[in-house]
């Protein structure tokens, strides 16, 4: 069987070494050599997060299940939160902010915009605990200004809360430096792990907040309480067990860990950049029109697309026919008109050449403009 290539926004490709440690015997949770690649694991992750003074929580569990840790042992009942709105996922935050009692003050704007930084200054000039920000917006490729957000939240001493899952290594983030008091993501996207692991990594003044609650934390598994002290055993190399971690998805997620630092953030985020201004080069040469408004809200690890006009969703099984993987669309308002491409991870120019001429085929494009003006954009850069 051919194998395609995985051009989703997440789950992404992975590559082969991660996969081989994945697939080495499965080890006790508690044995020596675990302890060692799990706190090896937590402490390369303040480098992957750029946050030296942050408690890493890697748990077991998809990306939802990471927004719901940041906003459980953050929330109590009653309290105000302010919700960025760039997409899906941010009103998915709003939803797990309202279950665990929150009061959403919900800031608006448009598939493909970003809302007006004037506008969520006046909504936490009401007083808030909690910003929320997705700092890329799966559904719309939308980037959110996560810097200057965090000012805003710190001037209004609101707590700010990112949702980095299609965002943490591969879009510049800068945790500590752009005083970010949490930010989650998950395994699959540009840490480009296979699925199954929920990652948060919290500042102080994130746990500090969350020590001075006064009401439980309403959800178990979710619970700081429970599992701050795994995760400093780990890290000072103890044994220690709470629930039983996913130990082949932390194993593979370590030797990721291990190539991100070796390639280093600054190389990886440059990386990204250069990948997606070819990558969205050859789609402008197509005609293709992407979902945010301009470049300064485009995400560098993913891309929006609207169908050219008389095409489809049924361009997708054409260029899966071609050899490559891409999604639709997800955002309600323009799911059927839509579709995105992830160029993030282990992904090069081999893989955005390779999906540029997949999405040629399938439009039946026959003078390979896509992908020659993405090679252009990539040998000028
Ligand atoms: N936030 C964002 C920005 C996402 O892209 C996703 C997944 N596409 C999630 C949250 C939820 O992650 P998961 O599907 O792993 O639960």
């Amino acid at each position: 069987m051919t194998r395609s290539l995985l051009m989703i926004p997440g789950p992404v490709e992975v590559d082969s070494q991660v996969l081989e440690a994945m697939a080495r015997p499965v080890v006790g949770h508690t044995s020596p050599g675990f302890v060692e690649t799990f706190g090896a694991c937590l402490d390369g992750l303040r480098d992957v997060f750029a946050a030296p003074d942050g408690q890493p929580f890697v748990i077991a569990g998809s990306g939802t299940l990471a927004m719901e840790i940041a906003v459980a042992n953050i929330v109590e009942p009653g309290d105000r939160a302010v919700v960025v709105e760039t997409g899906y996922f941010s009103a998915r935050m709003a939803d797990i902010l309202r279950r665990h009692g929150a009061q959403v003050d919900m800031v608006h704007a448009q598939a493909g915009h970003v809302p007006d930084l004037a506008e969520v200054e006046a909504a936490l000039a009401h007083g808030a605990k909690v910003l929320t920000v997705t700092h890329v917006d799966t559904s719309t490729g939308v980037l959110a200004p996560v810097k200057e957000l965090a000012a805003l939240a710190r001037k209004h001493g609101a707590l700010i809360v990112v949702d980095g899952v299609c965002a943490v290594g591969g879009q510049e983030f800068r945790q500590a430096e752009w005083d970010v008091d949490v930010c989650l993501t998950a395994s699959q996207k540009a840490l480009a792990v296979p699925p199954g692991l929920a990652l948060v990594t919290a500042r102080p003044r994130a746990l500090e907040t969350f020590q001075a609650r006064k009401t439980p934390v309403a959800s178990y598994y979710a619970d700081w309480t429970l599992w701050l002290p795994i995760m400093q055993a780990y890290q000072a190399r103890k044994p220690a067990y709470f629930a039983t971690p996913a130990v082949s998805l932390v194993t593979a997620l370590n030797e990721s860990v291990k190539h991100i630092n070796a390639e280093g953030m600054e190389a990886r985020w440059a990386r990204h950049t250069r990948l997606s201004a070819a990558f969205k080069a050859g789609v402008e040469a197509l005609g293709i029109r992407q979902v945010p408004v301009n470049e300064s809200v485009r995400a560098v690890t993913l891309t929006t697309m609207y169908y050219p006009e008389g095409v489809d969703s049924t361009l997708l099984g054409r260029i899966s026919a071609a050899g490559v993987v891409v999604a639709g669309g997800l955002h309600p308002a323009i799911a059927a008109k839509s579709f995105r491409v992830g160029h993030m991870g282990v992904d090069g120019i081999g893989e955005v050449l390779r999906t540029l001429s997949a999405i040629e085929q399938g439009l039946g494009v026959k003078t390979g403009a896509g992908v020659a003006a993405a090679q252009a954009r990539w040998v000028q850069q």
